[in-house]
Formats: structure tokens, C-alpha cells, sequence
């Protein structure tokens, strides 16, 4: 064994969770699974419409904004990014948009072939399970939940109405057969709960023996020319050369990928058990 872990993932947002479930499906290649922010527990994060509340106060949230933009009167606009288990799938607006087909096959005509609208369709069929069941467009067991938003409200109403009055064309699915048109927004909502790439892709998964997961681990950098990466107490040394360039506290994650000292130190995060460690790691 060369190494403790076969994939190490920088960041449980979105693709992070989902990679995390998918790599480690078949209970052999050990995964870990690194994020810089804290476990989705918040009552808020569950809410869906405590999503505003998390959004103002900035809550879950890298705290970007823009520097002041000239083109919008020189302020400063946010950027929220989330910083916490799914990422900021945990504190998005709960959207499901697939996109428009055209893109795909824009992309594909210029150099993606595996990214056409055709190449695309089987794995949103496969991440979802659409409370209309399974179709050619839609799928009907996957494991992120996805629905009509329920939201009751007069505006609604007017505004669909208003839409139809002047022509324009009902569209009961937008990620079905084609995206133009009026309708419903489409949530990821399941059980009156937000889904996140963590409720769907990790949590259910979190007893797999071959998967860890740490919070509170921030990457710093990877690093492919430091000569050691030494934990010293409960420090870790960057070294290059024989000298100490950085010094900060083991949950802060540097990696080495051609270093041996690189497995010793992410050997000693507290991972869960079961996980292989290198001989003589601490
Ligand atoms: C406020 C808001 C509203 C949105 N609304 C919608 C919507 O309604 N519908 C929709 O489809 N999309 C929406 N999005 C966009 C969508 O959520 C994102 O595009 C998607 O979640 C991005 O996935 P990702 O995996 O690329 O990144 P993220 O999900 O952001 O994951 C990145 C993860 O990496 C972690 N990380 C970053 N750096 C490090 C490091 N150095 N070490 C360790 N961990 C690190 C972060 O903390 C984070 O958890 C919204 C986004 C935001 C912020």
C-alpha cells in the first residue's frame, strides 16, 4: 500500500459530494473528503424559505464581494459561495435548471462530443428523481429529489396568466421536451426539506467504511517541488530545502502528491475507522 487514501476530494459542494458517493460506490477505493467549512446541521439550511435569511446575513458563505464596479455606480456586489457540507448547493436558491439544449450542442460542436444535449440527458435522468416519475427526459430514481415549487401566491398566478394573454406559450416542464415558454419553477425540495448534493449524494452514504469526510480542512496548497511536509507536535512544517517555509495547525491541509510525508499528514487527520493508514504514520 502506497498511500492511505486512493482519492483525496478538495471540497464537499456540489461536485464534491457527488464524486465522494460515486468513487467510493463500490466499498474498495478509499475516498477522503476534505471541506474548509463546518456539517449542514443549521435549521436554516433545511428550510427552504429560510434560504433568504442565510443569503442576507451571509451566513454558510465565503463572504466575496466584487470590488466596486464602476459600471454599477461603484458598488460592491456579493458573491455569495458556500462554505459548509454541500457546499453552496447548501445555501443556493433551490433552482433545478438543466439548461438550455442549444448550449450543449454548442459545446459539443466545438470540440466536447460527450457534452451534446444527447451526451447530457442520461446522467440528469440518472442524478434525479422528478416527482412525475421517469420519462424519455426526465428520471424517476435518482437521488436527488426534484419538484414543481408549491409556492402559493396570486402573483403567480397573474403572472402565468398575464404570459398567456400576450401570447406566449405555456410550458409545464422546461427541462422536458424543450425550455422556452411559461411555467412553474422546478425545485430541489424533497419532503418539505432543501436537497443539497450533501442530503443526496453524502449523507446517505456516510456509514460506507471506505469514505472519510473532514470539516474544518482548508487546502492550502498543492505543493509538487516541497522537498518535506513534516507534522511536527501538533503542527505541520512545510519544508523545502531543509528549511521550514510555512508553519500552520494539522487542520489545515497541504498536499505534496509525489511526497511520502504528504500521506503521513493527511494519516494523522482523525479519519473514521476502517480507513487504511500508512505503516508507522501517526
Ligand atoms: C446564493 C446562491 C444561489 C444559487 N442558486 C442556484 C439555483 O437556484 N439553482 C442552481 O442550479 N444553482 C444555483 N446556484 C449555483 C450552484 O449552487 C453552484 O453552481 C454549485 O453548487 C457549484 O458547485 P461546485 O461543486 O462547483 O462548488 P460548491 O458547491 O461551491 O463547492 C465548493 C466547496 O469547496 C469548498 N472549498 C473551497 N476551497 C476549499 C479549500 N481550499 N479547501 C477545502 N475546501 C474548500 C467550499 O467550502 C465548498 O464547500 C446558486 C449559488 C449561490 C451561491
Amino acid at each position: 500500500m502506497t498511500s492511505a487514501f486512493d482519492y483525496v476530494i478538495v471540497g464537499a459542494g456540489s461536485a464534491g459530494c457527488t464524486l465522494a458517493n460515486r468513487l467510493s460506490a463500490d466499498g474498495r477505493t478509499r475516498v477522503l473528503l476534505l471541506e474548509a467549512g463546518g456539517w449542514d446541521r443549521h435549521p436554516l439550511l433545511k428550510l427552504p424559505l429560510g434560504w433568504g435569511r442565510v443569503l442576507l446575513n451571509r451566513m454558510y458563505d465565503w463572504g466575496y464581494d466584487t470590488e466596486p464596479e464602476p459600471e454599477m455606480n461603484g458598488r460592491s456586489i456579493e458573491v455569495a459561495r458556500g462554505k459548509v457540507i454541500g457546499g453552496s448547493s447548501s445555501i443556493n436558491a433551490m433552482a433545478y435548471v438543466r439548461g438550455n439544449r442549444a448550449d450543449y450542442d454548442r459545446w459539443a460542436s466545438r470540440g466536447l462530443p460527450g457534452w451534446s444535449y444527447a451526451g447530457v440527458l442520461p446522467y440528469f435522468r440518472r442524478q434525479e428523481s422528478w416527482e412525475g416519475g421517469a420519462s424519455q427526459f426526465r428520471g424517476g430514481d435518482g437521488p436527488l429529489a426534484t419538484r414543481k415549487a408549491r409556492y402559493q401566491d396570486p402573483l403567480v398566478d397573474a403572472y402565468l396568466a398575464g404570459a398567456a394573454e400576450m401570447g406566449y406559450a405555456h410550458n409545464d416542464d422546461y427541462n422536458g421536451a424543450q425550455q422556452d415558454g411559461f411555467g412553474r419553477m422546478q425545485m430541489t425540495i424533497r419532503g418539505g426539506h432543501r436537497e443539497s448534493a450533501a442530503t443526496a449524494y453524502l449523507h446517505p452514504v456516510l456509514g460506507r467504511r471506505n469514505l472519510a469526510v473532514e470539516t474544518g480542512a482548508a487546502l492550502l496548497f498543492i505543493s509538487h517541488d516541497l522537498s518535506v511536509v513534516r507534522v511536527i507536535a501538533d503542527d505541520v512544517a512545510v519544508m523545502n530545502a531543509g528549511r521550514i517555509v510555512e508553519r500552520g495547525p494539522v487542520d489545515r491541509v497541504w498536499l505534496a502528491p509525489e511526497e511520502p510525508y504528504t500521506q503521513r499528514l493527511l494519516a494523522t487527520i482523525p479519519v473514521a475507522d476502517g480507513l487504511g493508514r500508512l505503516p508507522g504514520a501517526a
